[in-house]
């Protein structure tokens, strides 16, 4: 049985118009065996983010912010169905869930009951997408992906329990897939072994997309994106970029591992291991095949930038000015692993280790707290990290251009920079 697994993210399910384009591509491959993942629609994930905060920090807008979401919802089921359809109920119920969680007073884990909370965005649109497929006459079967994707308990950065997970799905979607050609799932989520719900981390649907692909031997992944394929650049910074009809999968690793916004950096693995192709295609043009990423081994690139924003630098220092020494680095390294802070740059002096992580305030603060008073730290923030592959002088000089260069490393096809940005200074008039 050929198997294809179909990601449509956030972006492709904005809204109405989102969904009935996703029917229309559909309805292209309604003879293919498709297992279709979704993320949360537009920005829902964040709008339930909020509500979590909203609910700790018990500031009364809590029931605002719910009722928002909920509308958006309701607008959206008004415009893709007819008056009458059972989409309501079965939403109402989903959102019954949040409310049980809301009238209590908030556990004293922020992220399992994130996870909770948040999770329910993935419930909610797949369900959405599940009937309007029905409405279309498109057959198909919804399922709770928490029942085939077991994680362990790190919630909001759950990790996949690989062999139960395997098992899961050949058991309960191969089924599935004898009955209908589409089934349609939800990223981003999994459950524990006590059914509790985890989430795989923000962008993580690629993530659980190519987690079913490897579990159930696809023979293709593809990514639809509001994007043509992957870029040179993030098309949101940069106006000159350009499609990369091909990549290899080291090269997508690369990339999305310095922080290419386009593809979660754990999606290829799985798909490399398994030899999927993947590809990111445009939503708006399904005709088009995007970017194949494959095993291909002698391709080459243009330059290709990727920008990190909100990075910090850690600069930390023992108090008595004795060098940092490798018991120092190994117990560092175990905090910044405890913490979950990655380590995107490093240097070690003398005197000083200084390493540029994402700037995540409350790790940060707990990491610095731990490294108790042995250590001084003094952070530097509002940076950028700027990765760029397969450089060239021409190019590396103009991403120089207005900013001050805290960190640099030239490897043989990457450099990256730490950098500020500096303000454009402007001349005075002469008077
Ligand atoms: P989705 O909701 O489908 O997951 P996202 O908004 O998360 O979509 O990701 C798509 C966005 O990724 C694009 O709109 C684009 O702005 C951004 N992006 C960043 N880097 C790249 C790149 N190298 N190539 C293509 N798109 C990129
Ligand atoms: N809805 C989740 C997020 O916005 C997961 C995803 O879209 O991939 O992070
Ligand atoms: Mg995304």
């Amino acid at each position: 049985m050929q198997l294809k697994v179909f990601k449509f993210g956030g972006a492709s399910v904005k809204d109405a118009e989102g969904f009935i384009n996703v029917g229309r591509i559909l309805k292209k491959f309604s003879e293919d065996k498709i297992v279709i993942v979704v993320s949360a629609t537009g920005k829902t994930t964040n709008a339930l983010e909020e509500l979590v905060k909203s609910y700790y920090d018990n500031d009364g807008k809590k029931a605002s912010l719910l009722e928002q979401i909920k509308l958006n919802h309701i607008s959206l089921i008004q415009q893709l169905f007819p008056v009458s359809n059972d989409v309501m109920d079965d939403i109402n119920d989903t959102f019954v869930e949040i409310e049980w969680i809301l009238e209590d007073s908030p556990h004293e884990d922020y992220d399992y009951t994130y996870d909770q909370i948040v999770s329910i965005g993935e419930l909610l649109s797949s369900k959405i997408l599940s009937h309007y497929l029905n409405y279309l006459n498109i057959a198909n079967e919804w399922l709770d992906v928490r029942n085939v994707i077991l994680t362990d308990n790190t919630f909001r950065d759950a990790r996949i329990q690989w062999d139960t997970t395997q098992k899961n799905a050949v058991a309960k979607i191969l089924p599935l897939l004898d009955k209908v050609n589409h089934v349609v799932t939800q990223g981003f989520i999994g459950s524990t072994s006590e059914n509790f719900t985890t989430t795989l981390g923000r962008e993580g649907s690629d993530y659980t997309a190519a987690i079913l692909s490897f579990c159930l031997d696809a023979d293709s992944m593809h990514i639809w994106k509001d994007v043509p394929g992957v870029l040179t650049g993030d098309p949101r910074i940069f106006d000159e970029v350009i499609k990369l009809p091909r990549l290899s999968y080291k090269e997508a690793i690369e990339m999305t591992y310095y922080g290419a916004k386009v593809i979660h950096p754990k999606t290829i693995k799985p798909l490399q291991n398994k030899q999927i192709p993947l590809y990111v295609r445009p939503f708006l043009e399904p005709g088009s095949e995007g970017t194949v990423i494959s095993d291909e081994k002698e391709l080459s690139y243009p330059p290709v930038i990727v920008i990190e924003p909100d990075q910090t630098l850690l600069h930390i220092s023992t108090n008595d000015f004795s060098f940092v020494a490798e018991h120092h680095l190994s117990m560092i390294f175990a905090l910044l692993a405890k913490y979950r802070l990655k380590v995107n740059m490093m240097r070690n002096t003398a005197i000083s280790f200084t390493v540029c992580v994402n700037n995540i305030p409350d790790r940060i603060r707990k990491f610095e707290k731990e490294l108790g008073t042995e250590f001084k730290m003094v952070t530097d923030n509002d940076l950028e990290l700027v990765t760029i592959r397969h450089f060239n002088e021409d190019v590396l000089k103009d991403m120089k251009k207005n900013k001050l260069i805290l960190f640099e490393e030239k490897l043989q096809d990457t450099v990256q920079m730490v950098v500020r940005n500096l303000p454009k200074m402007k001349r005075k008039e002469l008077q």
